[in-house]
């Protein structure tokens, strides 16, 4: 990724996506905004007990680049899940129930998700001029939200998996995601090779591998363009927000997909 200053916010963008007049994104790290510890200081969601104006004021900044706010942006209330929502500019400033996906092929439409170690993923598709942005924790990747979203834009915009660029945002690495029997036995039961995904690397416990798993996901819907941040959340909590390294207290950083 690319990083960019702007004022007081600092964001990245992938070397894969665009970022021109046709389509824009940004991966948000979690400086430039005006809330408090321990949601300092670009928390971007009010599902942390963070104050309201001051979680407003970093909507402002951050969906202000694109020259929106929280009411002309579309966001969706995450659910760790595989549905997927195809949505126009008439969702912008709603909020998508139940889904961890969000697709659109119309200019106009401006897509936004918060995270804190779960992965971004954001899949481009430049002939059918379609986007979608989305939500995968450890339990919507082994229910394969990546593959869902493929297809749902195969479905609903004619797109060819070989034809979709692909970008894995920061998320918690196999270098901290110490996981117990829950994940162990989702990963197992949804991977070929679930050895390669649950390192154990001479530790106690395996340490669970997100990103490549996604990866994996996304390959095995025909998606062949495949880029990572190689950013880990919890190694950064300097950039970003980490739900498993600050225990829970900690804002949500924000990513923006617009297609324009
Ligand atoms: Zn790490």
């Amino acid at each position: 990724m690319k990083t960019f200053e702007r004022d007081d916010l600092l964001f990245f963008r992938f070397e894969a996506l665009p970022d021109n007049g046709g389509v824009g994104h940004a991966v948000f790290s979690r400086r430039g905004g005006v809330s408090r510890a321990p949601f300092d200081s670009l928390n971007m969601s009010l599902s942390v007990p963070d104050e309201r104006d001051r979680v407003y004021a970093n909507r402002r900044r951050v969906y202000g680049l694109y020259g929106r706010d929280t009411n002309s942006v579309v966001h969706a209330h995450l659910v760790h899940g595989a549905d997927v929502a195809r949505v126009t500019q008439a969702d912008n400033g709603a909020w998508v129930e139940h889904v961890d996906g969000l697709i659109t092929d119309q200019p106009g439409c401006v897509l936004s998700m918060n995270f804190a170690d779960c992965a971004p993923i954001f899949l481009y598709d430049p002939v059918r001029h379609a986007i979608g942005l989305g939500h995968a924790g450890w339990k919507g990747t082994v229910v394969d939200l990546p593959g869902a979203m493929v297809r749902a834009m195969a479905a609903q915009f004619g797109s060819r998996p070989a034809d979709l660029v692909a970008a894995i945002g920061p998320c918690i690495g196999p270098c901290c995601y110490e996981v117990g029997e829950a994940v162990i036995d989702g990963v197992r039961a949804a991977f070929a090779a679930p050895d390669e995904l649950l390192r154990q690397n001479g530790r106690p416990r395996p340490h669970f591998d997100l990103p490549e798993a996604n990866r994996r996901n996304l390959y095995n819907a025909g998606v062949v363009h495949i880029e990572h941040s190689e950013f880990c959340t919890a190694c950064r909590t300097d950039l970003f927000f980490s739900h498993r390294a600050e225990k829970g207290r900690t804002g949500r950083f924000g990513t923006v997909f617009a297609l324009l």
